[in-house]
């Protein structure tokens, strides 16, 4: 790609597109625009929503992002260009739809895993806004130890889409919205390799092929997301546990040498504790969780 090529697309693009459509633009600039779904994308040159899901303009609203991270809610006088957007598609344009879209070989979830665990660094964009998924990196460090580098980037990725829609709840109009049943949240994963859609399934906890599974339900607050920004460490054990029994493509299967652990269901239980002692919740509302399956 040159820039030359750029501008040689634009002119193909008013020859054929803009004139063959005029009728769509006329209308978009008569009545506006309207789109039912808000996407939240990483800014990677290989994903591109509207051209994954062959969109026309007016379809979709978008914000890219490094990694599609969804900040927790921030009532602060610092620039939010993420948070400004959302506020946007859900308050004024009332869009039925957001759709988090995370995908396979994602540039910022591999910083996201090699990030220091020392608190934010000041010297860096990228540090400071991939430390939204620090609380993924760390369940899947936890759960996934033994299990290969690939496959702890694919949790990664999959599960930083996890702390995006459990963000997105901590935002008070989305989450009455959700809960009016007038808005609904999605996590998608595209996955490069094989050219497939992935959807969660927050009730088999699974990323699933949209194709194959086209009513996938929403996240709701019932999902074990309701209980704050903290919640989404409850959700993520059950849900790395899960994946940890999904067999991946032969290429990412390079296994780490097993070493002596504990088992899987003490490690969970460590694991919940630590979350626990970190976060507002206290064990007693936690143990309800762990009791109903948790660990
Ligand atoms: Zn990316």
């Amino acid at each position: 790609m040159t820039f030359k090529r750029l501008i040689n697309g634009f002119r193909d693009f008013q020859n054929e597109y803009f004139k063959s459509d005029s009728d769509l633009f006329e209308k978009l600039v008569n009545d506006g625009q309207s789109p039912e779904a808000l996407v939240i994308a990483c800014s990677d040159s290989r994903i591109d929503p509207a051209i994954l899901t062959r969109s026309e303009p007016g379809d979709i609203f978008s914000v890219r992002n490094v990694a599609a991270m969804v900040p927790p809610y921030t009532a602060d006088t610092r620039y939010h260009g993420t948070s400004s957007a959302i506020e946007y598609a859900v308050k004024a344009l009332k869009v039925k739809y957001i759709i988090v879209m995370g995908h396979q070989h994602c540039g910022g979830i591999r910083a996201l895993a090699q990030s220091p665990d020392t608190e934010e660094d000041e010297d860096s964009f990228i540090q400071q806004w991939i430390s939204i998924g620090r609380r993924a990196r760390k369940a899947v460090h936890s759960i996934l130890e033994d299990s290969s580098e690939d496959e702890q980037l694919r949790a990664l990725e999959q599960s930083s889409i996890l702390v995006s829609l459990n963000n997105l709840l901590s935002f008070p109009w989305v989450r009455e919205a959700v809960e009016a049943g007038h808005l609904h949240l999605h996590g998608w994963y595209f996955d490069m390799t094989h050219g497939k859609l992935l959807g969660y399934n927050p009730e088999t906890m699974h990323f699933e092929d949209i194709l194959k599974s086209q009513n996938l339900p929403a996240i709701s607050t019932s999902h074990a997301y309701g209980y704050g920004c903290e919640s989404v460490t409850l959700a993520l054990p059950r849900f790395l546990n899960q994946l940890r029994d999904t067999p991946l493509p032969e290429a990412t299967l390079e296994k780490k040498p097993q070493r002596n652990r504990l088992p899987l269901k003490d490690r969970l239980k460590q694991f919940a504790c630590t979350c626990a002692a970190s976060s507002t919740m206290g064990l007693e509302e936690i143990s309800p969780l762990i009791a109903a399956g948790l660990v």
